[in-house]
């Protein structure tokens, strides 16, 4: 009997989150991204999920060519661009589409001899800090790329930090928007803005968000960015990550779970142990409190996560039992929800489901 930890990847649902992508955004195309093996999905259900997307996104040259080799013929778009020159004329012959954020990868571009034409996304750096050339390096940039023989269509990209919030104080959308105009206004080509928080707030914005392209991710796995809950903007869950409870403790008024025995109990209660710890890739930080479904009913994780088990509270559930059903996240479980009870992110709970973990499609 495999160990009872498995996490379910759910097709229909990513489907349905792409719909309400483009719901969001009528105007634009979408680039579905599925880099970090597709948020932990897998690069090939992602591709399947996302058959309905006009082309996809990621970061390593070599799932770009997977990609083609599993049969994904629209765009391919490389989301940190090139990292080596040599990569280039493979890029062209597979007709992926890479980001330009530099100058060095402008350099590349410049000195490699192009047989097949290759499209290009210039990044501006609007304020996020991360990757672009600044509104007053742009147009330059943009010049030097469109001398060079073989490349075709030029893209205008940025990103946003804080797409979650309207109103960032250091840096709202509307400022880097504001900024992105400053850098692209009155140069040919299609422009590409939002990610999920962008597509989720675009009726609320400018018009830009709802430009050319948009790139949502978190929103097609069904986690937000930020704030509100996924199913307030009508988005399904992507992965439930479900296994049992494997062992019964019988606690009396100051017993200890764990290690630290950093939970103690204060009164004579029950906890059951599941399968599932910090290896598989259930946060560590998730402490007391963190919430948990057994047999559907929600409780709570007591006591600190270990590598392959963790504690839960069974006082609310009847007739738990060794092999009832625990659910981690997912369905009837917000990923979201839990991450934040974690500290962190449900892109990085996604992200971080280890190859232990059995994976099955539903
Ligand atoms: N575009 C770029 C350049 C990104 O790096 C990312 C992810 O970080 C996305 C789009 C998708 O972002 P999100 O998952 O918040 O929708």
């Amino acid at each position: 009997m495999p160990r009872p930890l498995h996490a379910t990847i759910h097709l229909d649902s990513m489907q349905h989150n792409l719909a309400r992508a483009r719901a969001c955004a009528p105007q634009a195309k979408i680039w579905a991204v599925v880099k970090a093996n597709a948020y932990g999905h897998g690069l090939e259900r992602g591709m399947r999920g996302f058959a309905q997307a006009d082309g996809l996104a990621l970061i390593e040259t070599e799932n770009a060519l997977r990609l083609r080799e599993l049969g994904w013929v629209k765009p391919v778009l490389l989301l940190e661009g090139i990292f080596d020159a040599s990569d280039i004329p493979l890029l062209a012959e597979h007709n992926v589409n890479s980001t330009v954020h530099c100058i060095e990868q402008v350099k590349m571009l410049e000195y490699t001899q192009l047989y097949r034409p290759i499209d290009v996304h210039l990044k501006m750096n609007t304020g996020m800090n991360r990757l672009g050339f600044r509104p007053d390096e742009f147009a330059a940039a943009y010049q030097r790329l469109r001398a060079v023989p073989g490349i075709r269509n030029i893209t205008f990209m940025t990103h946003f930090a804080n797409a979650d919030e309207l109103e960032h104080p250091r840096l709202s959308i509307g400022e880097q928007v504001r900024r992105f105009r400053l850098g692209a206004d009155g140069l040919p080509g299609e422009r590409s803005l939002s990610n999920s928080g962008g597509v989720l707030h675009t009726a609320e914005l400018v018009q830009e968000l709802q430009s050319d392209w948009v790139r949502p991710g978190i929103m097609l796995y069904g986690g937000t960015p930020g704030g509100r809950s996924a199913r307030d903007y009508g988005l399904l869950p992507t992965m439930t990550l479900k296994s049992e409870i494997i062992g019964i403790q019988h606690l009396q008024p100051g017993d200890s779970v764990g290690y630290g025995s950093r939970f103690q109990a204060d009164r004579a209660m029950t906890v059951g142990v599941v399968a599932c710890g910090y290896a598989d890739g259930y946060p560590r930080h998730a402490e007391h409190g963190t919430p948990v479904l057994v047999d559907g009913i929600r409780t709570t994780l007591v006591g600190r996560v270990s590598m392959d088990m963790m504690a839960v509270d069974l006082s609310p559930i009847a007739n738990a039992r060794v092999g009832s059903k625990v659910t981690l996240w997912g369905d009837g479980l917000p990923i979201d929800e839990v991450a934040h009870a974690a500290g962190t992110i449900g892109y990085e709970l996604m992200c971080a489901l280890a190859q232990r973990v059995r994976v099955a499609e539903a």
